[in-house]
């Protein structure tokens, strides 16, 4: 196939190049000028860029699947231009801590994605009652890397101690995987907590609870037993902007954030509640733009969603204690960062890629196939029009989740189709047009 008359987006180039794509068995062959063949596909006025991946989602298959499953995750996922996932380990059941339960949750998920998925192993607390260097070095080849919480909310998925923390950092070192860390500290929030929950059960006092300090000493800590341990560390969903810029300048740490703490600010929290509760909570007004500004400037490697919906019985409980903490995301990352950083904040054409996809891809060993338009690569493509726009409705996500903090909100640009490995998975006026079981298991390259 060839891709004709559309706009692309090449690693590395600071504008759209109007150059043709060939498609062969899935792959990307070249681009160029004038490209001829048999099978035309006409995209004209289209802009055209890699497939986004999202590498931090949870999709609770097997275990939690009446927040989501595989099936409706990916089907959201690529409705968004999102066509590679990574999978976290906590929010299954059982959690992805052995080999054995590996094996169960690919299993299980195998014939469900409609787009390249792979998974996060993790090492909880419940690892050190048994030998968690056995479990690391068997999961390891499944796996991108290894989570862990310094606070968890989750009985089946214990927190790290700092001294267990630092035992995984040099386990993982050792099998070349990174450990990805929850940053928040559990003393600073288990002492604000005990005087919050005193108080009362709105919004306001679980807001207090999980202050920008209890971040900005987790992150401070983890990147110095990192160093300290020569380990690979990959911290998720960084909201406290003043926590990120102590990743400046430490060799094999990363960091990511998330559009809602892009985006919001505990003044929407206020107003929208329990539908943007999330852990970490949303920041101070003002903390947002300079989180945009560490995208710009590299201090913050890419942009996650931390997918992570719930139903409306689980999402309003009436207190904001058990309101579920997490939301809907993976079908929003891209058209929000496409509108908000590409369109409204010029970030520069190369510098968005390697926030959308290169990073990650190359974070997780993925680059040898995934990330970016280059011959040889899975043909991995979103078709985006930029004449028209999005709103969002949560009613019509392919997602279970259905409560959005972003919920009526309109983005420049409209995707038109995503494609995976060469087929179209989805396409703005047929849905998705593939059946569950088209996306592959991904292992690192
Ligand atoms: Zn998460």
């Amino acid at each position: 196939m060839i891709i004709k008359h559309g706009y692309i987006a090449l690693p590395g180039e600071k504008s759209f190049l109007p150059l043709d794509i060939e498609i062969e068995d899935s792959k990307i062959v070249r681009t160029g000028s004038n490209l001829s063949g048999k099978d035309i596909f006409d995209a004209e006025g289209l802009l055209i860029f890699p497939g986004a991946i999202d590498p931090h989602v949870h999709f609770n298959d097997p275990g939690y699947t009446e927040r989501e499953d595989f099936t409706h995750g990916s089907r959201t996922a690529a409705s968004g231009g999102v066509t590679t996932v990574i999978d976290m380990p906590c929010t299954s059941i059982p959690p992805v801590t052995t080999l054995k339960n590996f094996h169960k949750k690919l299993d299980a998920v195998r014939n469900k994605s409609v787009v390249d998925f792979a998974f996060f192993g993790g090492v909880s607390g419940q690892c050190f009652e048994n030998d968690p260097d056995k479990n690391i070095s068997e999961l390891a080849p499944h796996v991108l890397g290894f989570k862990t919480y310094f606070i968890s909310g989750m009985d089946t998925f214990r927190r790290l101690t700092f001294e267990q923390f630092t035992h995984v950092l040099k386990s993982t070192a050792k099998v070349k995987r990174p450990v990805l860390l929850h940053a928040e500290d559990y003393d600073t929030v288990t002492r604000y907590e005990a005087t919050e929950r005193e108080k009362g059960s709105d919004w306001q006092n679980f807001y207090a609870s999980r202050p920008e300090e209890a971040e900005l000493i987790a992150v401070k800590h983890a990147v110095d037993l990192a160093q300290a341990a020569k380990g690979s560390l990959h911290i998720v969903h960084i909201g406290t902007a003043e926590a990120a810029e102590y990743l400046a300048g430490k060799p094999f740490v990363t960091g990511e954030t998330c559009p809602h703490y892009l985006e919001f600010s505990r003044e929407d929290f206020e107003e929208i509640g329990g539908a943007l509760k999330t852990t970490p909570v949303v920041k101070s007004p003002g903390n947002g733009e300079k989180l945009w500004k560490h995208l710009m400037t590299g201090i913050l490697d890419f942009v996650a969603s931390d997918h992570a919906p719930a139903p409306a019985s689980q999402k309003n409980t009436g207190s904001a204690w058990t309101d579920y903490s997490g939301i809907p995301g993976t079908g929003t990352l891209f058209p929000y960062l496409y509108s908000e950083g590409l369109v409204r904040r010029k970030m520069p054409l190369d510098r968005f890629l390697k926030v959308i996809a290169e990073n990650a891809a190359k974070r997780y060993g993925l680059f040898d196939r995934k990330g970016s338009i280059e011959p040889g690569k899975d043909a991995d493509l979103i078709l985006l029009d930029p004449d028209k726009t999005t709103r969002i409705r949560g009613k019509e996500f392919y997602s279970k989740g259905k409560i959005t903090p972003f919920e009526g909100l309109t983005f420049e640009g409209k995707i038109m189709k995503t494609l995976l490995r060469g087929h179209i998975i989805y396409d703005a006026d047929k849905g998705i047009t593939v059946p569950p079981g088209t996306g592959h298991f991904l292992r690192k390259g």
